[in-house]
């Protein structure tokens, strides 16, 4: 019988591109055609409606019943002329992936049938999946959860080749109002962030009213051939291979970055890009990255909430869409030991109503007391709160990125560049001269500020939380994670430094300080109490992590241990204060994410346990057996111990390997079995890190060792060489 790795070869090496064409030669021809889009509201709508829904959105006032219903009524008017058949509630549950479930619009009545969408179904819907992760909040007897819809983010109709969806994003909160869900906590997050920088802006530019935060998300993903793919449990099940050895190319010649793009790999670049376009995903770059079969792509920037509305379904779209192509999309922050792995570059600034990036440096010292206040009281909250921010980008996958040299540590840092330091320096060590504030002519007490930084800022990519010129970019987000966990934790912790500074702020004015003094006095003082998160070298050195451990920032390698930061006394704090989460939120979130981190290494232990045994085992004994019949055969032919010596080298080296990896299986099964008595969620997840995960390397490193010796023809797994360079 042919093995499936053989098969899968001769399928993957005979693929042929399916013919991608775009709705129209234009882009902005077919831009957003699938979304309910303000344009489209205006024409659907009465005026005084439209009015009233624009300010819902902008201002998250309530939408009346009467009015759901007229909304409701044009969005299925167009839904229908589009040839939507059925609307759902899309959610992002705490899986991290996104839910729908759909109900058709049809309805029957009297003696025919009608299509019906009444504003209720739009405004809140009940699913009755009653196992999304909840971490305790919604016991199954009582399993209501709602969806409730969030008119911020429009509706999109989602294409399949077998019908047309309406789709309504919501956000999913049980009965008792306890968010089941990361968009739930975002807004709240955002909200506050908005209100906090509108009232800092005050003292700059009255004409402020509104902050929205900005997001821009860069997502690697690999590629790799389905039939390849599905030739390997391992990727199947785990999303990453728990064996292989590197080939003998890697990334070394440094030949893939910005390299020319495979023509297979364009053709379903182009596509899904198609599709990202026509549900208004503003998708700008794609290019290779470091990796063979690595890959990138960024839209331009939009406020946070659609940005991670519209990164949660291109991340769906390229699955959808690879089958297409025959490829899978591994968004796994790790697919492959021994190359780069993948992150979610997350680039956030602030954006006044008056169009002003609060982040960038201005023209004239007054704004750039304004861009100041926000800067420092940006890298302020990332010190005071660095623990909380490692803690939502922490998962079982992103933990093999994470200080594994080549994606940012686990310490978190700012870099800032050369010439911001040096402004903080100054303004550190500088006088706030009483002279300065007789002649009031503070301005000249600021540092120059150099406006075009963008050139400038040295591009530092082992620092997890770079200032790149008018933006911060956190790069320690993994690619397959939802962007709202960072998200919400960095607006939240950023919106309660604010509130703390117009105190600390306004404490002085009040006792006769000038604004400008009093507004410099506080920056000077938070630039030297949080100067120790700033670091401009190398992230990945050893010099780099004795340093920080001098300096008392945390090294957490595990996310079992960074999680931790969730529930401490400081982060329940802020998030119940600035009404973000309740206590029991929290510890419900801790509860799933450490569910979540043991589940998945289970997976991946029993996926071990099943190659090991049912495949490369097998192979290994077969392929010692045949060097066994040649050494009788050698033997039988009167060939003497000089001959025979090569084939029995063989078999015992065979055999080496093939101990040690069965005894580190049998240890990682007990070990196993203890883990999974332990009770305690946190327990329990060390247990699995520390007790199970510890044998995955042993098992693999001598499994690897077999690879390289075993009859390349009956190696049941296809190799790495194979996944990367079958294109
Ligand atoms: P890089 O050079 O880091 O690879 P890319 O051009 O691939 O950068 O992506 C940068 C991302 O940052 C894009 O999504 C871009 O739209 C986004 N971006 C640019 N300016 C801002 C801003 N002011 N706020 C948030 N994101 C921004
Ligand atoms: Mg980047």
């Amino acid at each position: 019988m042919k093995s499936l790795r053989t098969i899968a070869l001769k399928e993957a090496q005979s693929r042929v591109s399916p013919e991608v064409k775009a709705p129209s030669a234009r882009i902005s021809e077919f831009f957003g055609i699938n979304v309910f889009d303000k344009k489209k509201m205006k024409d659907g709508l009465s005026k005084e409606v439209y009015e009233k829904l624009i300010s819902s959105i902008d201002q998250g006032e309530l939408i009346n019943h009467e009015d759901a219903n007229h909304i409701a009524a044009a969005m299925k008017q167009w839904a229908m002329s589009k040839g939507a058949t059925h609307y759902t509630h899309w959610f992002q549950p705490l899986t991290g992936t996104t839910a729908e479930k759909h109900d058709a619009f049809f309805e029957p009545s009297g003696d025919g049938a009608i299509e019906k969408f009444a504003g209720s179904a739009l405004v809140q819907q009940e699913p009755d999946a009653s196992s999304f992760p909840n971490g305790g909040i919604r016991n199954t007897f009582e399993a209501r959860g709602y969806t409730a819809w969030d008119p911020s983010s429009p509706a999109f109709i989602m294409e399949s080749a077998a019908g047309k969806t309406l789709c309504i994003p919501t956000v999913f909160v049980s009965y008792t109002g306890e968010a089941l869900d990361y968009k739930a906590p975002l807004l709240k997050a955002l909200n506050a962030m908005d209100k906090a920088a509108v009232d800092v802006c005050q003292y700059f530019d009255k004409s402020i009213t509104k902050v929205n935060a900005s997001l821009g998300i860069e997502q690697e993903y690999f590629l790799v051939d389905m039939a390849l793919y599905n030739a390997r449990p391992d990727l199947v099940l785990t999303g990453r291979t728990l064996f292989g050895e590197m080939a003998a190319k890697g990334q070394q010649l440094e030949d893939h970055y910005f390299g020319s793009i495979p023509e297979r790999v364009f053709a379903f670049m182009v596509d899904f890009e198609n599709e990202a376009l026509k549900l208004g995903i503003p998708l700008k770059t794609r290019h290779n990255e470091v990796a063979p079969m690595q890959f990138e792509c960024a839209p331009i920037y939009e406020e946070i909430n659609l940005a991670i509305d519209h990164n949660q379904l291109l991340m769906d779209l390229m699955e959808k869409v690879a089958r297409r192509h025959n490829f899978k999309v591994l968004l796994h922050e790790k697919p492959y030991a021994g190359i780069n792995g993948s992150g979610k570059h997350n680039n956030w600034s602030l954006i006044t109503d008056t169009g002003k990036n609060l982040l960038a440096p201005g023209k004239t010292p007054k704004n750039n007391l304004m861009f100041l206040a926000f800067f420092v009281n940006t890298i302020k909250a990332v010190h005071e709160h660095a623990d909380l921010l490692r803690a939502s980008i922490a998962s079982v996958s992103n933990d093999h990125r994470l200080g594994a040299n080549e994606a940012p540590p686990a310490i978190i840092s700012i870099f800032l560049g050369q010439q911001l330091n040096e402004v903080l320096d100054e303004i550190e060590h500088s006088r706030i001269s009483k002279k300065i504030k007789e002649d009031n002519a503070l301005w000249l007490g600021i540092p120059k500020i150099p406006q075009i930084l963008l050139d400038n800022t040295d591009r530092n990519r082992t620092s997890p939380f770079a200032f790149t010129g008018n933006k911060f970019e956190l790069r320690a987000v993994g690619s397959s994670s939802n962007s709202s966990a960072p998200m919400t934790v960095l607006n939240a912790i950023v919106a309660d430094q604010l509130v703390k500074f117009k105190v600390d702020v306004d404490k002085l004015i009040k006792k006769g300080e000038k604004k400008d003094i009093a507004l410099l006095t506080v920056i000077k003082r938070y630039i030297k109490e949080s100067k120790d998160i700033r670091f401009e070298g190398n992230g990945y050195s050893q010099e780099w992590a004795d340093e920080a451990e001098k300096r008392g920032l945390s090294n957490i390698k595990t996310t079992p241990v960074a999680l931790d930061a969730y529930v401490s006394e400081k982060s329940t704090e802020l998030f119940t204060k600035t009404n973000i989460f309740s206590k029991r939120e929290l510890h419900a979130r801790h509860e799933i994410l450490l569910d979540s981190y043991f589940l998945k290494l289970q997976i991946e232990a029993r996926v071990i346990g099943e190659i090991t045994n049912t495949m490369i085992i097998p192979a290994t004994i077969a392929y010692q057996n045949s060097l066994i019949e040649n050494v009788k055969g050698l033997k039988e032919i009167g060939l003497g111990k000089e001959t025979t010596d090569i084939p029995v080298g063989i078999i015992s080296k065979i055999s080496e390997h093939l101990n040690v990896v069965k005894t580190s299986l049998d240890a990682m099964l007990a070990a196993r079995k203890v883990s999974n008595n332990i009770a305690e969620s946190r327990d329990k997840a060390i247990s699995y890190d520390e007790q199970v995960k510890s044998h995955f390397d042993t098992i693999r490193y001598h499994a690897d060792k077999l690879e390289q010796i075993i009859d390349d023809s009956v190696w049941p797994l296809p190799k790495f060489r194979e996944l990367l360079f079958i294109k």
